[in-house]
């Protein structure tokens, strides 16, 4: 089979669930059948009690909104609407309010499956291709925005505490095909490394395109090397991935057994470089205490790019109360994940889009509507959810929101607005600390081997020069 025919096929290697650490997962075969296109499928039948409990709610709060207010919305320059209209509401709210997707692996894809070789083989992303994502749906979706996560591999098997020399490399192939991604689609796609262009991309009708690396490993240790990533684009390192590195404890080792060893010292002055440089700080996939210590030190927002609610679905990867308490406080944002392994450790296959709304109306419970947004791990993770199935369900899961209550402004904030308010300050930040002088920092890991640049080497003129 030629690569240009497997990218039009499922990914044979969807990243969420090559992880050996997650031993207590239960391992259902992964579900590579074409993605499921009847739409927003609801299956009555075939669901629990919950999903009628689920709906019940629905249609209380659909005719309490129809009680309380007017019969009409107003909406400026446009036709008054019935407020349970929901796809119309949806369609307003997505026109003035970028959608902006926290976590989509389209570039892992392109690895594996093109050897990141976009420009022959027949690949085509404005076609529609057999995965979670093309640029096809992502137009019906209303993407506004879009953070492309650029990872490596990294597994329990691995030394990540030094850096094998290839995956400094391969990130930046990761990075490089991203933005080669982004050029080849000038009409669609925005590169962007800054907030002010997300909305400047959106008020011209292109999908703005951030770059997030997904894995502290990724920089090999390395405080320089996370400045330098941040020179080639990448605007959030994911602190670990499903391994530890020099940073801190993955939330994957602690599910596998092992303890949980918090943030590490060199995470500290990670956080603090992130920080000086205004890049985002991103706690999916780090383990509980890590995401509480980072909490405690940060002097700015933080945002999780693809994480749920722990109390709804019992998973590391998820975020306790108490977190989502700290992350209020922080003035933070958690990117709702809807990969089904999050939502429904039993059977991911059978997880809904109803699921994902429960993560979400659940951290708006604890921590507030400025609180959520929506990280999708499209393209990366192997279960999507009945009625989320690809890019274009977007604004079913929208609209699911707004018949569980939400009203058009916290849509608005879930939409976008969060994301861009905790990215904002961030740059704010960052400027305060380099103009109150701070500087570049230079620690560097423990026990770091200087290869053929050791200190009592002979030809350390420096050193010679002051005896
Ligand atoms: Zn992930």
């Amino acid at each position: 089979m030629s690569s240009s025919q497997s990218l039009k096929s499922p990914s044979n290697r969807l990243k969420e669930q090559g992880n050996a650490s997650f031993t207590d997962t239960p391992v259902a075969s992964p579900d590579l059948t074409p993605a499921r296109e009847s739409a927003l499928i609801l299956h009555p039948n075939s669901q629990t009690s919950g999903f009628f409990a689920r709906w019940r709610r629905s249609f209380i709060a659909a005719g309490l909104a129809a009680l309380l207010s007017p019969l009409t919305f107003l909406w400026p320059g446009e036709a008054p609407i019935n407020p349970t209209d929901y796809t119309e509401r949806t369609r307003r709210v997505l026109k003035i309010t970028p959608l902006i997707d926290g976590h989509n692996d389209l570039p892992w894809q392109l690895r594996v499956e093109l050897h990141n070789r976009i420009y022959d083989n027949g690949f085509d992303a404005t076609t529609r291709l057999l995965g979670h994502t093309d640029l096809t749906r992502m137009r019906q979706g209303q993407v506004g925005g879009q953070f492309w996560s650029v990872y490596v591999d990294c597994d329990v098997n691995q030394q990540h505490f030094e850096d094998p020399s290839w995956i400094i490399r391969d990130t930046l192939d990761q990075i490089d095909v991203t933005k080669r991604f982004i050029q080849e689609h000038p009409a669609l796609l925005q590169f962007c490394e800054t907030p002010a262009c997300i909305r400047a991309a959106f008020k011209s009708g292109r999908i703005a395109s951030m770059i997030g690396i997904e894995g502290g490993h990724q920089v090999g240790g390395s405080i320089a090397s996370i400045r330098q990533m941040y020179e080639l684009g990448a605007r959030y390192i994911t602190l670990t991935h499903n391994c530890d590195n020099a940073f801190g404890t993955a939330a994957s080792t602690v599910r596998a057994g092992g303890a949980d060893e918090g943030l590490f010292p060199l995470g500290y002055e990670a956080v603090k470089e992130m920080n000086r440089l205004g890049m985002l700080v991103d706690l999916s996939h780090v383990s509980h205490q890590m995401m509480r210590d980072v909490l405690s030190v940060t002097q700015a927002p933080v945002i999780f790019s693809h994480s749920g609610a722990y109390s709804v679905t019992k998973h590391n990867r998820n975020v306790p109360d108490d977190v989502l308490r700290s992350v209020k406080k922080n003035g933070g944002v958690v990117m709702a994940v809807f990969e089904g392994m999050f939502l429904n450790m039993a059977n991911p296959g059978a997880s809904t889009i109803h699921d994902v709304v429960d993560h979400i109306l659940h951290i708006a419970h604890i921590c507030g509507w400025e609180c959520v947004g929506a990280g999708s791990d499209f393209s990366g993770g192997p279960h999507m959810p009945i009625g989320l199935e690809d890019v274009s369900k977007f604004p079913h899961l929208v609209q699911a929101l707004m018949e569980r209550g939400a009203t058009d402004e916290q849509i608005r904030m879930f939409a976008g607005e969060n994301i861009l308010r905790v990215w904002e300050e961030v740059e704010q930040r960052a400027k305060e600390m380099q103009a109150g002088g701070m500087k570049p920092v230079e620690k560097e890991y423990e026990w770091r081997k200087w290869h053929l640049a050791e200190r009592d080497d002979p030809c350390n003129i420096l050193r010679k020069s002051q005896v």
